[in-house]
């Protein structure tokens, strides 16, 4: 076992936040990077030590690995976490931490790789027995070959770049003749922002929820699963709300799947935090892709099971067992993660800017993850994610009620959010009986005109 005593987290925003509150309650020293745009953020501010790695791109900065490796060591950190987005499913990056010597808060860099590229990602999953979207074995790249699959697999069927991410890179194709142009376009727009113009096909359910289970390993083959979430509600293909449980989720249903995925981590070896997503229709699960990392939504697991998932995190890496078996995680009441966006709610438009006022809602079972303080500027490079609003209740309604009210109390003036677009989902009669599916939430935005 290697205690860490001083971690370096190579994130900005929130989730520094998270991971440096989890720190300084096991007692471990932060240390903070960030570009010169974000010298005034709250995670430089909170950390215990904060060291500059460049200018504000990301590229040159929370992407410049010699210059955050250089940190850790000037710092003496002994570990790294890596958070979600950036470097954190960077396989190279894992092996470069570890080859340093110093505790990757992550996966094997293997598993990384594995389920970094989407093709190979399925085969594993196929191989550890998960249900997969019925698809193409493996890349295509012959359009005779890709035409004669689609014909089996039935129209639609969707493009989708093994490298791709962030709901970038995927095409959805409903005849024969717009396969190849599709599949052209796709390929290239991959190659331009992945690097890697692999693509593969798969069937496009009409209909589906994004159905999502919570997995820790300890690397050494035990591996237990913390449920479920619930993200259907999405706009591009990115996650604006999401809740555990989820509303058609029954408890047997969950201990079966989740038995599914837990065996197949089990079995893989697979150490620290993931999350596998399933597309689900009409009481079939699909498996479309594995996340290696800490996820934006796991507050609303933590809400759920009362652990702290980041401590998990650190716990494993130190080389601990897992903290709970199975039969000990209890699924309690209800939580609802709300993501607040500098955009505008009806444009989506970004809305960078000085924050004039600032005030969080409070209260029972009410979380905010915010870097955001009155004084703020909100820079104009990264994502406009800028804070998390995540609630609980014993059941969805009394939790909808709470987030109705927690939202009513929540003031940012100055950058234009979401807030609003928050607001009037609560107040839709379908979302509120839990009645939708990922097509659902533009449907309705664009029913509000
Ligand atoms: P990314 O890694 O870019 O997030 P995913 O494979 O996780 O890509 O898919 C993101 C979203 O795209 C899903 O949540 C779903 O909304 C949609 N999607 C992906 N695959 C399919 C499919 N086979 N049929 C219908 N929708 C899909």
């Amino acid at each position: 076992m290697a205690r860490i005593k001083k971690l370096l987290i190579a994130n900005r925003g929130e989730i520094a936040l998270r991971i440096h509150r989890a720190c300084h309650e096991m007692g471990i020293a932060t240390v903070a990077v960030h570009s010169t745009a974000d010298a005034d953020a709250m995670h430089v501010r909170l950390a215990d030590q904060a060291i500059c790695i460049g200018p504000p791109a990301a590229k040159d900065s929370y992407l410049n690995i010699p210059n955050i490796i250089s940190a850790a060591e000037i710092s003496g950190a002994d570990a790294i976490h890596p958070g979600y987005g950036f470097l954190s499913e960077n396989a190279r990056f894992a092996e470069i931490v570890e080859l340093h010597n110093l505790i990757f808060v992550g996966p094997k860099p293997e598993h990384i790789r594995t389920m970094g590229d989407k093709v190979e990602a399925k085969r594993t999953a196929g191989a550890l027995g998960l249900p997969l979207v019925p698809g193409s074995d493996g890349a295509v790249d012959d359009p005779v070959e890709a035409r004669r699959l689609a014909d089996a697999i039935g129209y639609p069927v969707i493009i989708k770049a093994a490298s791709g991410g962030g709901g970038r890179g995927m095409k959805v194709c409903t005849s024969p003749d717009q396969l190849e142009p599709l599949m052209a376009q796709a390929g290239s727009e991959a190659k331009a922002a992945f690097g890697d113009a692999t693509v593969y096909l798969e069937k496009y359910l009409g209909n589906p929820r994004h159905i999502e289970f919570q997995v820790f390993g300890d690397g050494q083959g035990q591996a237990i699963h913390l449920g479920e979430r619930d993200c259907s509600l999405q706009r591009r293909h990115q996650k604006v709300l999401e809740e555990a449980p989820s509303p058609i989720i029954t408890a047997d249903e969950r201990a079966r799947m989740g038995g599914i995925v837990a065996r197949a981590m089990a079995d893989m070896g697979y150490r620290g935090a993931g999350t596998i997503e399933f597309l689900w229709e009409a009481g079939d699960f699909y498996f479309i892709e594995m996340n290696t990392r800490l996820q934006v939504e796991h507050p609303v697991t933590e809400m759920v099971t009362g652990l702290d998932l980041v401590r998990e995190q650190i716990r494993i890496a130190e080389g601990e067992p897992l903290s709970c078996r199975q039969e000990e995680v209890q699924f309690r009441g209800h939580a609802i993660e709300c993501r607040i966006n500098a955009e505008d709610p009806r444009t989506f438009a970004p809305s960078p800017g000085l924050v004039r006022q600032y005030h969080a809602p409070g209260g029972m079972h009410v979380r905010v993850d915010s870097g955001l303080y009155a004084g703020y500027r909100v820079p104009p490079y990264y994502d406009s994610m800028v804070a998390k609003l995540i609630v609980y209740g014993t059941t969805r309604e009394r939790c909808l009620a709470r987030l109705r009210r927690a939202l009513e109390e929540f003031v940012i003036e100055g950058p234009i959010t979401t807030i609003p677009l928050h607001q009037a989902l609560l107040d839709d009669p379908e979302f509120q009986r839990g009645d939708y599916t990922i097509k659902w939430l533009e449907e309705w935005l664009a029913a509000q005109g």
